[in-house]
């Protein structure tokens, strides 16, 4: 396996009249290529905002900023922007954004709006761009008589088909997909994640997809990353993760997914997640972990780059036993 993406201690805080808001503060990962990485996490813990930083797709307020992005041998992060927008933008890594699919233009045929990117990056003439936009149809799995529709003739299923249509049609390496099913039924969304998946055998495309739909994702994930408060706090082999979350987050995340024949229902995770503009100094799940020792409150756990297994949590560390504190 060759890797693809390599993140490191990526930090991206939004600049606002109440302060900073950590949104992304200190993320290390990496892709391989044809891999899957599935990112979870609840609302608001900077799962989109992650996905804008690596595509540089940020709004103005953008404050501090910092950490390294290589895509295969290109340290992408360094590039100024009219280079990334030339060389890596959509034509390297491509990013389907959240509830894109209702940001088609209402007014231009899909099959143009899907053609666009190969006019604009390569100069292709209509009809060829027009062509090849016919047959990234078929890998997503769209009749081709679409392509002279306009966006209103589609079903909400159609026309995330004609998003993720759009963000292939350059090749790239690296796709991003953020939320991409979780407005649409779960027989369109278990079609779409099997069209993903052909795509990533049949081209070698890499994923991040990023979604708080536990049993979804599992189609897709080689891997999985859970985020918390703009930090991971758990990546793991996707198998593992599922079947055996290590950190206390990951653990109550999996007990709280509803499974077929079960009586109970799944009880939500109690508390709610620290404030993104004061985060605590120690473990950022520490409030509303039931395994919280003293260390806990004291030092923030780290998340050791390198292994394939990673946690963020004391209980978990080399050097660290919960009857060290006593
Ligand atoms: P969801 O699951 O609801 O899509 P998310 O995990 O994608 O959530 P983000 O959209 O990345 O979360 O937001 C992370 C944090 O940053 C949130 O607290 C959000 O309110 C805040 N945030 C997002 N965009 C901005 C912005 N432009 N300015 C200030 N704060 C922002
Ligand atoms: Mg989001």
């Amino acid at each position: 396996s060759e890797t693809l993406l390599r993140v490191e201690e990526l930090a991206l805080h939004y600049r606002t009249r109440q302060g900073a808001v950590r949104a992304v503060d200190g993320i290390s990962f990496d892709v391989e290529r044809s891999e899957a990485l599935v990112v979870l996490g609840e609302s608001g813990c900077g799962k989109s905002t992650l996905a804008k930083t690596l595509m540089r797709v940020l709004p103005r307020n953008v404050g501090h900023r910092s950490g390294r992005i290589v895509l295969g041998d290109v340290e992408v992060s360094a590039l100024p922007d009219e280079r990334f927008r030339r060389e890596v933008q959509w034509s390297r890594m491509a990013l389907v954004m959240q509830a894109s699919m209702n940001a088609l233009n209402p007014v231009v045929r899909v099959g143009e709006q899907v053609a666009e990117p190969l006019r604009v990056l390569r100069g292709w003439s209509r009809r060829r761009a027009l062509a090849r936009a016919a047959e990234v149809f078929e890998l997503v799995g769209v009749s081709t008589d679409f392509l002279a529709r306009y966006p209103f003739e589609l079903s909400g299923g159609m026309r995330q088909r004609v998003v993720l249509a759009m963000a292939l049609i350059a090749e790239p390496e690296l796709v991003i997909l953020d939320e991409p099913t979780s407005a649409l039924d779960v027989l369109t969304q278990a079609s779409i994640m099997n069209a993903l998946k052909r795509i990533k055998r049949e081209l070698g495309t890499s994923f991040i997809l990023i979604t708080h739909d536990v049993a979804t994702s599992s189609e897709l994930a080689d891997r999985v990353a859970l985020m918390y408060a703009g930090q991971f706090v758990e990546v793991a082999d996707a198998a593992r993760f599922f079947a055996e979350p290590a950190h206390p987050y990951s653990q109550m995340l999996m007990a709280s997914v509803p499974r077929l024949h079960q009586r109970l229902r799944p009880e939500p995770i109690p508390g709610q997640p620290p404030s993104l503009f004061d985060p605590p100094g120690g473990c950022r799940f520490a409030e509303r972990c039931p395994h919280r020792f003293a260390r806990c409150d004291r030092e923030p756990p780290a998340l050791p780059f390198g292994d394939r297994h990673r946690v963020r949590c004391w209980l978990h560390a080399d050097d660290a036993q919960p009857g060290d504190d006593s």
